[in-house]
């Protein structure tokens, strides 16, 4: 579809695939009942799964929500950016975006193609991923397109998204900042901007009770996950010592630098770094979960970072949850 089509579809209760700087996006108007619930409905999400609305700047972030001190700051930091705030919502908002709640998701995307959609629309833009609920998020458009197979909504193709997983989610309804996801905003980045510390309460994975469900629906233990099960180990040692491994299963390596034996021989391997930058490796996850699903084999293996802060604790994050077996 054309840029044109796409800012139509928008303004007409209908919805489309865009793409952003974190994955793509299954898009509608915030304000459109009727295209909010195509989204739902293509996606089987849960309606207690609220949306994150997408707005052009901070400024246009309060026609929809009440913004604060620190959604500013942050805001001139880390926005365009992948970085969501929850704050109080305005009359305006419906409930069928924000699950109920009293709070609305906000964040101002930086990929150009979806900058120039919010300009021409003039709408907040509420666009979770473009996949099937608990599926693996789609960082290409091709994904996406074969994700939804013959329900595909129109789409703008960007190309592969820069960051390659969603964005952070900050809590910013109290005076203790808290991060409800863990994203490519990291927690020392967002304490270095407001000079304060903010909450993190660990890996809820493993810790289930403290996730407080009321606060955050949408994260559940189990998502991102491919078709394929995914068996995960504390340590690259562990992956490469299990006898789970089995013949034709995939295995992911963090780099291809890794001079490595693998048990059995004939798996495929699949690496998500040529240098092991942590920013490729995270831009490449969902991409290279993707291809070793298409693979169409029995297993995929993948180890755990040890390294758990920075980025890659929120890479350790979206693969805990992807796991169908933990080691
Ligand atoms: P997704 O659109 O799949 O990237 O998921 C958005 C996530 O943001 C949801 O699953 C929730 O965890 C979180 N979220 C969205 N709106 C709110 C809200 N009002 N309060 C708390 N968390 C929210
Ligand atoms: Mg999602």
């Amino acid at each position: 579809m054309s840029l044109a089509d796409c800012v139509y579809a928008l303004c007409n209760n209908d919805i489309c695939i865009l793409p952003t700087e974190t994955v793509y996006g299954l898009a509608c108007s915030a304000f459109s009942v009727e295209a909010i619930k195509k989204v739902y409905d293509l996606k089987g999400r849960p309606s207690t799964n609220p949306l994150i609305v997408h707005t052009i700047d901070h400024e246009s972030g309060g026609d929809i929500s009440f913004t604060n001190e620190y959604s500013k700051q942050l805001a001139d930091v880390f926005w365009p950016g992948p970085l969501t705030f929850i704050l109080p919502k305005k009359e305006s908002v419906p409930d069928q975006i924000t699950a109920g709640l009293g709070t609305v998701a906000i964040r101002s995307p930086s990929h150009p193609v979806f900058r120039k959609v919010l300009d021409q629309v003039s709408l907040p833009i509420a666009a979770p991923s473009a996949n099937p609920s608990n599926k693996l998020s789609p960082t290409k458009c091709q994904d996406a397109i074969a994700a939804f197979g013959k329900n595909c909504p129109p789409f703008l193709d960007g190309g592969q998204c820069d960051i390659g997983i969603e964005s952070t989610v900050l809590d910013l309804t109290s005076p203790s900042p808290s991060i409800l996801r863990l994203g490519p905003i990291t927690k020392e980045a967002i304490e270095n901007a407001l000079g304060i510390q903010v909450q993190y309460h660990g890996n809820i994975l493993n810790k289930p009770k403290k996730i407080n469900s009321y606060q955050s629906p949408g994260q559940a233990l189990k998502h991102y996950s491919p078709n394929t099960p995914l068996f995960l180990y504390s340590t690259l040692e562990q992956m490469l010592q299990s006898n789970e491994i089995k013949e034709n299963d995939v295995v992911i390596l963090p780099t291809s630098k890794l001079v490595i034996q693998l048990p059995v021989k004939s798996c495929s391997e699949l690496y998500l770094s040529l240098t092991g930058d942590p920013k490729e490796i995270t831009k490449n996850l969902f991409q290279t979960l993707n291809e070793a699903d298409k693979l169409k084999r029995k297993r995929i293996h993948a180890a755990l970072y040890q390294s758990d802060h920075g980025i890659l604790s929120a890479v350790n994050d979206r693969l805990r949850r992807a796991a169908t077996e933990r080691f």
